[in-house]
């Protein structure tokens, strides 16, 4: 019997008795990432690697039933071997390793192998199974080089300024909103977060990442209010650079930074007909997930035989797998795209 299967919660290794990001609440989950399609809430308990504990905290619930263990360490449940090691994606994520009676599968969760400051690097993990995300499995989707990047985010971010604009880039609130932060010069200008930005921001900087100062809009807003009684109106938005997520865009609360740009932060930007759906000036190509060459290299890199890929392009990633002479197949899962997807919880002020 497989080491994984599919249940109708998700992925199960019937060995150990326990599920892998399962999608409805089960006994025993062992999650690989805070991501809610990934960490779903009402599981009995949950094992986690241990540099995402605070995120698992937030998005979870301090009630939740959490142990973490350390990248690299042996957890055994009924002669399954688990271990976590470093996906790259986002803080604490993980790939998840199996081993049982000599057979290694490995789960990669979401996964990138660009360098990333708000996280661990992206670990090659030996296997005979490898399930891979296929998120961004066409040829077309390759990333730029971080300082070309962040050197297009810095120059639009300056001109914005010296024209009085405010500078707005939606981004996803876990993972993709930092690494923005992280990235860019934050001499250019003082950083303004939306609210559901600055709650991950405080899990981040609570779990020892740096990042560059930022405020809250609600508390610039605040101070405005005050600095204004009497006098002409403050401009406190000009200039400034606002990090918000993508459900922000075009709502009411994203009115009041005009005169303002406003830019799009996601892997999606490749493409040029999702620049033209969102009205929006800029597009910046930055994923927390593997392009086409990273999940070649990835899958390479395992030394499998055997490749399942989900969520995606996961039928044409299996489809070039299988003409390099691997066995290679879709696994179905029911993980979302977190590179354009809103929780609920982001449409928050
Ligand atoms: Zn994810
Ligand atoms: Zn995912």
């Amino acid at each position: 019997m497989d080491l994984i299967t599919l249940s109708e919660d998700g992925l199960y290794c019937p060995a150990g008795d326990f599920h892998i990001d399962p999608w409805n609440a089960v006994p025993r989950a062992v999650v690989t990432h805070a991501h809610t399609d990934h960490a779903r809430w009402g599981c009995g308990k949950y094992l986690v690697a241990a540099p995402g504990l605070h995120l698992f905290r937030t998005r979870l619930g301090k009630d939740a039933d959490i142990t973490t263990v350390p990248h690299g360490e042996v957890v055994d449940h009924n002669g399954v071997r688990v271990s976590f090691h470093p996906a790259g994606h986002v803080l604490g994520s993980a790939q998840i390793r199996l081993e049982h009676c000599g057979e290694v599968w490995v789960v990669t969760g979401d996964y990138k192998l660009d360098p990333d400051p708000t996280c661990l690097p992206f670990e090659h993990v030996r296997c005979h199974t490898f399930i891979t995300e296929s998120t961004f499995a066409l040829p077309v989707y390759r990333w730029e080089t971080a300082d070309v990047l962040f050197g297009g985010v810095n120059g639009w971010w300056r001109a914005n300024r010296a024209a009085g604009k405010c500078s707005i880039v939606y981004a996803y609130a876990l993972g993709k909103a930092q690494r923005v932060m992280a990235g860019v010069d934050a001499s250019i200008g003082p950083i303004y977060t939306h609210g559901a930005v600055e709650k991950v921001t405080r899990a981040y900087r609570d779990s020892g990442v740096e990042l560059p100062p930022t405020t809250p809009v609600s508390e610039v807003v605040a101070g405005a209010k005050e600095k204004g009684k009497g006098k002409s109106k403050a401009k406190p938005w000009a200039g400034a650079l606002v990090i918000a997520p993508p459900s922000a865009d075009g709502s009411p609360w994203a009115k009041k930074f005009e005169p303002k740009s406003e830019a799009f932060a996601s892997g999606w930007m490749c493409v040029r007909g999702a620049r033209r759906r969102r009205a929006i000036d800029r597009g910046f190509v930055l994923s927390d997930h593997a392009d086409w060459p990273g999940l070649l290299t990835a899958v390479k890199e395992s030394g499998a035989t055997r490749v399942l890929a989900t969520h995606g392009f996961a039928s044409v990633l299996a489809r070039h797998l299988r003409e390099q002479g691997l066995d290679a197949d879709v696994i179905a899962t029911r993980y979302g795209d977190d590179d354009t997807a809103d929780a609920g919880e982001e449409a928050e002020a």
